[in-house]
């Protein structure tokens, strides 16, 4: 009846207006987060295929949200990146990964452990002119070569714009490594790929994950693909040493995936993962 249309149309209109009303408020906050010191940053080990021993961790970042609990990235970086906030959040994700690894470095069990770190960095960031500065002051600052940072871009963000491709080239100038993220999943031509600046690629879990994909060499192909090009690999998303063997097998060089670990705050990786 006309009378229940109304009411669906009121319903429909207080349900948009409250979701606006939280998505104002989650972004008021995350105005504050950073100055109230409620990010954090997970790491996840990565071990080498071969001898399963800690070659690298990736940074993942988590909002320590007074109400609402520990947020995950998917819960606020899309608003951040909406908002022109990540690149502050972005900054501050570098500037806490260069930290803590040069913090690690210094261990002394940490000696004869060489790994690397690696950084999310989303796509709009390239779009801060002054992200490879700020990214070179924080390597001065903490003393790290360049060889030990990774930046992890996804394909499916990147543009294929004379800007972001310079920006990617300046990033890469101070000597950290470039991975190209999730791949597989979204950038449409391989034969582009060569323009940006990558040297790793890293396999997105639905081709990992997926025995069907592992059963029809589409994982295969990728793998050889990446090798033929000269990328070094990264598997991530590994559950089962079913996944794991078959990552092997197709000489993926570098492993992360539940299987070894979760992500984990550092204090947890130092205690479990940087021991003799
Ligand atoms: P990603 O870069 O693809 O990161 C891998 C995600 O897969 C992480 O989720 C990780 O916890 C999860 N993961 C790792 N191993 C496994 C596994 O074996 N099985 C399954 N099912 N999942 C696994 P998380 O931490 O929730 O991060 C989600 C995404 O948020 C990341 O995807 C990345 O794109 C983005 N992100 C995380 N930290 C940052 C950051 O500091 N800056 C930016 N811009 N984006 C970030
Ligand atoms: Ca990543
Ligand atoms: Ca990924
Ligand atoms: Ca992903």
């Amino acid at each position: 009846s006309k009378e229940l249309g109304k009411n669906q149309v009121q319903y429909y209109s207080h349900d948009f207006h409250s979701k606006m009303q939280k998505r104002i408020e989650l972004e008021n906050e995350l105005k504050l987060a950073i100055d109230q010191d409620e990010f954090k940053l997970f790491y996840q080990p990565q071990v080498d295929a071969k001898t399963e021993s800690l070659v690298g961790v990736e940074a993942l970042i988590r909002w320590e949200h007074k109400q609402r609990g520990l947020l995950l990235p998917d819960d606020f970086i899309p608003l951040a990146e909406e908002s022109h906030l990540i690149v502050d959040i972005g900054r501050w994700v570098i500037n806490k990964a260069c930290e803590q690894f040069s913090y690690w470095s210094k261990l002394p069990q940490a000696e004869n452990v060489t790994f690397t770190i690696a950084v999310n960095l989303s796509a709009k960031q390239l779009k801060d002119n002054g992200l490879a500065k700020y990214l070179a002051d924080c390597m001065a600052a903490y003393g790290l070569a360049g060889k030990y940072i990774e930046l992890e871009l996804t394909e499916s963000s990147l543009e294929d714009s004379f800007e972001a491709i310079e920006m990617l080239h300046e990033l890469s100038k101070t000597g950290v490594r470039l991975a190209l993220d999730d791949f597989g999943m979204g950038y449409s031509s391989l034969s582009q790929l060569k323009k940006f600046p990558f040297e790793i690629l890293k396999i997105d879990k639905y081709f990992v994950q997926d025995p069907g994909e592992i059963d029809s060499g589409l994982l295969a192909a990728i793998c050889a693909f990446a090798h033929s090009l000269g990328y070094e690999t990264v598997a991530e998303g590994i559950e089962t040493q079913e996944q794991k063997e078959a990552c092997k097998a197709l000489n993926v060089d570098r492993l992360q995936g539940f299987l070894f670990a979760k992500p984990m705050p550092a204090e947890e990786l130092k205690n479990n993962w940087l021991t003799h």
